[in-house]
């Protein structure tokens, strides 16, 4: 089963996310919980929430993906910038609660100078504080470009936090591939797919490979950049990411497009995935 959205606004709610993803022919969708700037979050609805169950189990949604703040940086080397992750990511696991057995996932963030030694230790001291909240969500780390001083660029970098974690069975801790984060981290998906898989399971596994972001990219291989492109206008490629989706190792993982679209566009990525779908 091909489970394949896009980012969606939860500005209206889960119902209405549950709709809009009907209509792109979607069965997932990911969206945030707050404003991607951290500011307050929505309070969720339970009559909205029970809406949106209905018409998920009526159109055999798969999981759904909330996305951590931008702002949230569990190794910022500012004290204050680490609380306020602690206290957002705490609180998005406990929102998750109002829609039990779904995805959240976060970036590692970005150690500022203070050196991925560092960052490590304080990404898995966060992470062992919140993740008490997430009873019934996976948590997900999802692999970055290397823009900057982002953790998370290297397959290793993901494995040694989610090892060091406490609580860290594959269904509680996990990871979010970004097709074009991994190629401009230097990741061939392109030239060299099951490589880079076979990479992925040996070193995180990929039991734990719990979401797929799907994006071409604006930028040459391992360019370090996080510049999202439209499918197939980009430097990965329209075939490259079909054939990724048709890989037999990836199948049944939830796959969401952020590329750059409105509504329109995200149809039309969709219909073009749809068509290419071989797997059944
Ligand atoms: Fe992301
Ligand atoms: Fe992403
Ligand atoms: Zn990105």
């Amino acid at each position: 089963m091909l489970y394949l959205g896009c980012h969606l606004s939860s500005a209206a709610g889960f119902a209405a996310m549950g709709k809009t993803a009907v209509q792109l022919n979607a069965n997932t969708f990911q969206f945030f919980l707050r404003n991607p700037r951290g500011g307050a979050a929505k309070d969720i609805n339970p009559d909205d929430v029970r809406e949106f169950l209905a018409l998920a189990a009526a159109h055999g949604f798969g999981k759904i993906l909330a996305h951590a703040p931008y702002t949230l940086n569990p190794c910022s080397k500012d004290a204050s910038i680490r609380e306020f992750a602690r206290n957002v990511f705490a609180d998005d696991l406990r929102r998750m609660e109002n829609i039990p057995g779904n995805l959240y996932n976060f970036h590692p963030g970005s150690h500022v100078g203070q050196g991925v030694e560092k960052a490590i230790p304080e990404i898995v001291e966060i992470l062992d504080e919140v993740m008490p909240e997430a009873k019934h969500t996976t948590v997900l780390l999802e692999t970055m470009s290397g823009k900057g001083s982002e953790v998370g660029a290297t397959f290793e970098e993901l494995a040694e936090i989610i090892s060091r974690a406490r609580d860290n069975a594959p269904e509680r801790l996990g990871v979010c591939l970004d097709t074009c984060h991994v190629y401009s981290a230097g990741y061939d998906i392109v030239n060299r797919l099951d490589d880079v898989l076979e990479k992925f399971d040996r070193i995180i596994g990929l039991n734990r490979l719990h979401a797929i972001h799907l994006n071409d990219s604006m930028t040459e291989f391992a360019s370090h950049k996080d510049r999202h492109e439209r499918l197939g206008q980009g430097t990965i490629g329209k075939e490259a990411l079909i054939r990724l989706i048709n890989h037999p190792a990836l199948k049944s993982v939830p796959v969401n497009l952020e590329t750059p679209n409105e509504l329109p566009g995200y149809a039309e990525e969709i219909a073009l995935l749809r068509q290419n779908y071989t797997l059944g």
